[in-house]
């Protein structure tokens, strides 16, 4: 069983990972967030709709609305968290311990995906030989 809770607040998919020079590892998210703590838990025009936002106890507490327009390709956002009003940053995915942890675990939960797959076949083709409905459909909704 792998503890799972080391990896909260890794960064959001999808990432993607290249080959640097001298063999480093670049790690580039294309999700954004915030610009200054990094955090995705951000607002932007996209994801409100361009509907009016308000956070009562912060330096802006009236409504306002995120700008439809980038600026230099980014999107004007809001972070709670920091209370700041700013352009969204692609998230650097090299600068969270989670994400580290999500990496070089990575072989433990490739040999887990397969472990559950074999378990999901074996399920599956158990529900295949039965003729109970009834246990066809308690399997069914277990493998699901
Ligand atoms: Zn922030």
């Amino acid at each position: 069983m792998i503890n799972t809770y080391k990896y909260e607040g890794h960064t959001p998919a999808p990432w993607s990972v290249r080959r640097g020079q001298r063999n480093t590892v670049l790690i580039e998210s294309t999700t954004l967030g915030c610009s200054d703590c990094g955090s995705a838990d951000i607002y932007t025009y996209e994801n409100t709709n361009g509907e009016e936002i308000q956070f009562p106890h912060s330096v802006e507490p009236a409504p306002f609305t995120l700008s439809p327009d980038k600026y230099h390709g980014k999107w004007q956002m809001y972070c709670p968290s920091c209370d700041l009003l700013d352009y969204a940053e692609s998230i650097d995915a090299t600068q969270n311990d989670a994400d580290f942890e999500l990496i070089a675990d990575a072989p433990k939960l490739l040999a887990e995906v397969k472990r559950l797959l074999a378990w999901k076949k074996l399920v599956s083709d158990i529900v295949q030989q039965q003729d109970s409905p009834h246990l066809r459909e308690m399997l069914k909704e277990l493998i699901e």
